[in-house]
């Protein structure tokens, strides 16, 4: 049974080599390979959802979406004891500026973290401990253990297995919007699965809209600052996307990115420190927090690197659609590479069913 798949993101190439793995023969087509993907943007920190940068409202959606990073989470873990695969566990902290009482909400997610993730600790101490600001006003924290993935290395290592479990792979483009029949006959397949991201807009007519976000880049191997080996992050005070998030996520051996930015709806990519004054004043929040950062030396050669992430404002898609041969798997808005494998499963679930 063949399948053609769109897209090249971290969405796409976990399906693909989930759904190789089920048995299933697969052809990757996608106008664009990493590093020009968003996903090789990414932070990317494992988050239990919902992550810093985005909200839920819909209870059903939020529940499939905890299924799917629990399953990832478990992926992660047992990807991070290869370092060829770019995935490390380590510590994440929290941090709020009230606390975490009984039954409040940031309560209940970390509760509900305590039962799948390592290492969770809370303790308000995390504050003072890890060099934050009394400035910042923090009042209460907790940390655990989670999947951090440097996305160079990672996209590099899931297109490699692809390849070498014998998935095609194809360079093109795809018009919209998707006729279905043509590309299966095209490429021999009986099924066709989206993972196009942002360009399911274009595919498919849905509302996906880009939530652009950057992340600057700093070296973090212990010679001008003190190696900085956990991440450190703040949600928007009302649980929704905004500019006060605070990311510091390192990343592989000896780099740190900190973020973060949410902008609704802008396209435009080039943004520098010196151009776009949210990026500056992002760099200038993360300082204000963790002053060890004021020594930050930022990487020359890429400071700022910008992706738009695709936010669908329905919740990720992941399904078949009634009366075609095709299911999709797109917008993961802010936290593509925590649902990735979870969604892959999904989508192998959904194929079986129909194949
Ligand atoms: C600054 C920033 C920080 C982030 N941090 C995190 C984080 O910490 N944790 C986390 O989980 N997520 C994070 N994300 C979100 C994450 O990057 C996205 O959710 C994820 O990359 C989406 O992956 P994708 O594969 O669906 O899309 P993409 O990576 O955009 O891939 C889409 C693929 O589809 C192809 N395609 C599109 N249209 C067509 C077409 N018409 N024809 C052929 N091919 C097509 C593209 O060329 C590409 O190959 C962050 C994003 C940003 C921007």
């Amino acid at each position: 049974m063949n399948i053609l798949l769109i897209g090249a993101g971290v969405s796409g190439l976990t399906t693909a080599l989930a759904l190789r793995r089920a048995g299933f023969g697969v052809t990757i087509v996608a106008e664009q390979f990493a590093p020009h993907v968003t996903s090789v943007v990414a932070g990317a920190l494992w988050e239990w959802p919902p992550a810093v940068c985005g909200t839920l409202d819909d209870s059903e959606a939020l529940a499939r979406s905890k299924r799917w990073a629990a399953s990832s989470y478990q992926h992660f873990e047992e990807l991070a004891r290869d370092p060829a695969t770019g995935v490390w566990m380590r510590r994440a902290c929290f941090y709020f500026d009230h606390p975490l009482t009984p039954g409040s909400p940031d309560r209940q997610k970390m509760d509900e973290a305590r039962t799948l993730v390592r290492e969770l600790t809370h303790d308000a101490s995390l504050i003072e401990e890890n060099g934050i600001s009394p400035a910042a006003g923090m009042r209460d924290a907790y940390r655990y253990l989670a999947p951090m993935v440097d996305t160079d290395t990672y996209l590099a290592w899931l297109l490699d297995e692809c390849i070498r479990l014998g998935v095609a792979v194809v360079k093109a483009s795809v018009s919209g919007p998707l006729h279905e029949g043509a590309l299966l006959r095209t490429f021999h397949a009986s099924l066709l699965v989206n993972c196009a991201g942002l360009g399911a807009r274009a595919l498919t007519g849905d509302d996906v809209i880009p939530l652009r976000g950057a992340l600057i880049r700093v070296r973090n191997d212990g010679v001008a600052m003190p190696r900085i080996e956990a991440a450190h992050v703040v949600g928007h005070p009302d649980g929704s996307a905004g500019q006060e998030i605070i990311f510091i996520v390192p990343r592989g051996r000896d780099q740190l990115v900190l973020g973060g930015l949410a902008e609704p709806d802008r396209w435009e990519l080039d943004l520098a420190l010196d151009t776009h004054p949210p990026v500056r004043a992002m760099l200038d929040r993360c300082i204000a927090f963790m002053p060890a950062l004021a020594h930050a030396e930022i990487d020359a050669a890429e400071p700022v690197r910008t992706g738009l992430r695709p936010f669908r404002r329905r919740n990720v898609r992941v399904d078949h659609q009634p009366g075609t041969r095709t299911l999709h798997n797109y917008g993961h808005g802010g936290a593509g590479v925590t649902l990735s494998w979870g969604c892959a499963e999904e989508v192998v679930r959904l194929a079986e069913g129909l194949l």
